[in-house]
């Protein structure tokens, strides 16, 4: 069964075996995941487990090709699985970027070798990924990155730190981007593949941060200390890393906004049966004009971004999204997540500041989706740029 919403509106991409997949993954992250959510979010970070149970159910790595154990599907199979994830209220597990991110670097710019070498091992759920841009000096200016990988022999050296990293406290495998050539900017960043195991020389985990939503997804700093990778984990060639994350980064925002959407949606839809069932001044919230208002103008906006949503999806599936297109998909669905969510919220007055009612969480949930992938300043700099 496709997951139409309320309005019935099904995305022009949809075939019978995105429903397949739709339904396996509701029933996953619904009876096998959400169980365990209090537990989750007090320890901070998702069961390994669960990863490894992705991985057996087929839900990893889905546009990955199968001669690397992945669903040999493309991006709408990876944008079925983030709606369902989000829909459901599942928000442990890190495969926005694991899957929709990391993956993708390593298929794209990985030798044969180091696609056997990792690949099913990500696809499995055996690997855990990440990946570390920012630093504690700086995000949205990522050619002022200072992490250095200096060549000794048939090794990079690395020194420097990563923080906010998504997976980081779990995380076996990560993108590392570090200045191979400290005098450049953007010529100087490459893309090393870090394999981290706690206790290595030169490698620490640094604290799990602490944020006001996102509570049950790891994220950490990591730093490194002399700490030696083998020259031939480098993606690509020397000096070539800033091109490469210039071209991932539109898929990136494109998994942002596949969230954001959903949320949406599911918003919508709690906010709309609590306005059904709550009475006040002896009628349902629904017969106050008010609320079918402001539900109508959050069901209109939620349409809106769908369709957007989808254009910018049937555009990635054909190789053609191009940067400014989705960075005008993450600004404008995140705006559209922050507000809709708020109004959502609204309508469940005093309940929706509680956290009895999942609503209060994708409030703060939401707010970071302004902020990751690029800020949104930083997408209005590159919309601008096209004008
Ligand atoms: C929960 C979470 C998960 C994250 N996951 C990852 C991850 O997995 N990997 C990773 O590498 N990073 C990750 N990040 C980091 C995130 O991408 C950065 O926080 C973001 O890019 C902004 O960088 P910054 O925090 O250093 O802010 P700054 O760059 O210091 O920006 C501060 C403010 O100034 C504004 N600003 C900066 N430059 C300009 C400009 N030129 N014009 C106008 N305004 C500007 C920004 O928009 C922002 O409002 C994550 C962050 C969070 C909170």
């Amino acid at each position: 069964m496709p997951t139409p919403g309320l309005d019935g509106y099904v995305e022009p991409w949809r075939k019978p075996e995105h429903d397949d997949l739709a339904e396996l993954a509701r029933s996953f992250f619904t009876k096998e995941v959400l169980p365990h959510a209090e537990r989750l979010e007090r320890q901070g970070h998702p069961d390994r487990e669960h990863y490894r149970r992705a991985g057996e159910l087929g839900l990893l790595g889905l546009s990955i090709p199968e001669e690397y154990g992945g669903g040999g599907g493309d991006f709408t199979h990876e944008a079925t699985l983030l709606h369902e994830q989000t829909l459901s209220g599942e928000g442990s597990l890190g495969i926005p970027v694991h899957s929709g991110i990391v993956t993708g670097y390593l298929n794209e710019y990985g030798t044969e070798e180091q696609k056997q070498r990792w690949l099913p091992g990500l696809v499995s759920g055996d690997l855990i990924g990440a990946i570390g841009m920012t630093e504690p000096d700086g995000g949205s200016d990522v050619q002022a990155i200072r992490t250095r990988a200096i060549r000794d022999g048939e090794d990079y050296v690395v020194s420097g730190s990563k923080t906010f990293i998504s997976n980081g406290y779990l995380a076996d495998l990560l993108v590392l981007a570090v200045k191979t050539d400290t005098s450049a900017r953007a010529k100087g960043i490459s893309l090393l593949v870090c394999e981290l195991k706690d206790g290595e020389q030169g490698f620490r985990r640094g604290r799990k941060i602490e944020k006001i939503g996102l509570h049950s997804n790891d994220t950490a700093e990591l730093f490194f200390d002399d700490f030696r990778v083998p020259a031939k984990n480098l993606l690509g060639t020397e000096g070539t890393g800033f091109i490469q994350m210039m071209q991932q980064l539109p898929q990136e925002r494109l998994v942002i906004a596949v969230g954001a959407v959903a949320a949406m949606q599911r918003a919508l839809e709690m906010a709309t049966a609590y306005a059904k069932e709550r009475q006040a001044f002896g009628k349902p919230l629904m017969g106050h004009q008010n609320t079918r208002m402001v539900l109508a103008e959050v069901a209109t906006r939620t349409r809106v971004s769908r369709i957007f949503l989808d254009d910018c999806i049937q555009r990635h599936a054909r190789g053609e999204l191009d940067v400014t297109t989705a960075a005008m998909a993450k600004l404008y669905l995140t705006e559209g997540q922050c507000e809709v969510v708020d109004r959502c919220l609204q309508i469940f007055g005093g309940y929706g500041y509680t956290t009895e009612y999942p609503i209060s969480k994708m409030y703060a949930d939401a707010r970071v989706q302004k902020i990751y992938g690029g800020t949104n300043e930083i997408m209005k700099e590159l919309i601008s740029r096209a004008l």
